[in-house]
């Protein structure tokens, strides 16, 4: 009785279109899917997975024109102002449409930076629920931005850089998102927006309780509505090859690492929108190379400022030694490579997914963070869970070496290992049964039933 229930449910969901955002509504509307409820993407045109690679659920394209914008990190927050502004009144008539072909729409889940959906949702009468698909550290910071405010500490002093933020122990004032951020003003109405739940009767959180739970319960406190933190969510996924990535994975990766010994590798990426300066690149080069470990890197097409093209290496030398103990790639199947016995590392930017893709496979981290909530990540990661080294200052080659030797082969790197690989034990136990995000899972499912 209950499953025809659920057969008859279709829930929306509305993705930011980046992939960092893309992933992990992904990854719910797969465990949504297979708790008996119907699946519908109300997605942006850009930057979208091919519907064809997901027959079970239905796509509906929201019309929208931002051909003035280029998905990068310079214009992102430009960008998802204007989205916010460009879809909502074309989402709203085509869920309009979709209601009249008799297509009930049990409610809608939003990303929490597509705000606008709220208002679409409340206008229809329809309950709306956000995913936040960064840290419940990040919306706690979000939270406390109106109190710093009014107690004067914006536009934030080089001064307090390393001053902790009063409430929000252990994060620094540098490792806010806005600190020195260039359109800060548009970035604070994008924070001040995204942290007012507005009408929406509940949060989906991708993260769980053995990483964050004092700042859930804060955050539960706060805002007085259902949270349901129930990450990391691709670890309820059985087949980790994902068909929502933007660019094609190249797997020949994985043949090389099956050649490699165990935890012998240096995995190096900075995910799918930070950019890095060419001569940072031939620093990170020269130290990987200087390490004498083996690295496999993603090089993105737009990774280095200013260069389009893959020829990135000139010296000779160079071009050799990176053969010799290294492979680059455009785009890996990360996942699946963290999951790899010869991973024994992670150069990160620390975007959310790959902190928790990292952690969930017990790989330690050396944190690069470029923008956004990276440094706080980075600061958790390093500071709180004590998994991961700050890569901090200019990058240069001696420290870079001296930093990846210190976590491949040192002693000191091994604790940090162990420390990895006891905090993957325990995320494990939150998603197995009785674990934590599995009974959210149970009660997420509940919470939908009841609406
Ligand atoms: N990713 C991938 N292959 C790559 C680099 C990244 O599949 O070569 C995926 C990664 O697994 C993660 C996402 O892209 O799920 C990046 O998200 P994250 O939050 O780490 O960073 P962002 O790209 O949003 O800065």
């Amino acid at each position: 009785m209950e499953m025809e229930k659920q057969k008859s449910s279709r829930i929306v969901l509305v993705p930011c279109p980046f992939q960092g955002h893309i992933n992990p509504m992904f990854e719910l509307a797969s465990l949504l899917y297979s708790k008996g409820f119907s699946i519908t993407f109300a997605h942006s045109q850009f930057n979208f997975p091919n519907p064809s690679n997901h027959p079970c659920f239905s796509f509906l394209p929201i019309p929208h024109d931002l051909s003035q914008f280029q998905a990068s990190s310079s214009n992102f927050i430009a960008l998802l102002l204007a989205l916010n502004d460009n879809i909502a009144m074309p989402l709203r008539e085509i869920l309009v449409h979709q209601q009249q072909q008799n297509d009930e729409i049990l409610c809608i889940i939003y990303d929490s930076i597509m705000y606008k959906v709220a208002e679409v949702a409340n206008n229809l009468k329809l309950p709306s629920i956000i995913l936040e698909t960064s840290s419940a550290s990040l919306f706690w910071t979000y939270a406390a931005f109106n109190r710093l405010e009014s107690e004067g500490y914006f536009p934030l002093k080089d001064s307090i850089a390393e001053d902790f933020v009063p409430g929000l122990d252990p994060l620094r004032f540098k490792d806010l998102p806005i600190f020195n951020f260039p359109n800060v003003d548009d970035l604070l109405h994008l924070i001040k927006t995204t942290s007012d739940i507005r009408t929406s009767s509940a949060i989906i959180w991708n993260t769980t309780e053995c990483l964050e739970q004092p700042i859930l319960e804060k955050l539960k406190q706060h805002y007085q509505i259902p949270c349901f933190p129930v990450g990391p969510m691709h670890k309820y996924i059985k087949n980790i090859i994902s068909p929502t990535s933007l660019t094609t994975e190249d797997r020949n990766c994985i043949m090389w690492l099956d050649k490699q010994v165990a935890k012998s590798v240096l995995y190096v990426s900075i995910g799918s929108l930070a950019s890095i300066t060419e001569r940072e690149v031939t620093e990170i080069a020269w130290g990987l190379v200087n390490s004498n470990q083996h690295f496999l890197w993603v090089i993105r097409s737009g990774s280095i400022t200013g260069r389009e093209s893959k020829s990135v290496f000139h010296e000779k030398s160079l071009k050799e030694a990176i053969e010799k103990r290294g492979y680059i790639v455009e785009w890996a199947p990360q996942k699946e490579v963290l999951g790899h016995f010869a991973i024994g590392g992670f150069w990160s930017h620390c975007g959310w997914n790959s902190t928790l893709e990292s952690i969930c496979e017990g790989v330690p981290l050396i944190c690069r963070p470029c923008f956004g909530d990276q440094k706080m990540n980075s600061r958790y990661v390093s500071y709180v869970w004590k998994v991961g080294i700050v890569l901090e200052n200019e990058l240069e080659r001696g420290e870079i070496e001296r930093v990846v030797r210190k976590l491949m082969v040192s002693e000191e790197g091994q604790e940090i290992r162990q420390r990895a690989m006891d905090l993957k034990l325990e995320i494990e136990k939150s998603v197995a049964e009785n674990g934590s995000s599995y009974k959210c899972l149970d009660d997420l499912v509940k919470f939908l039933l009841s609406l």
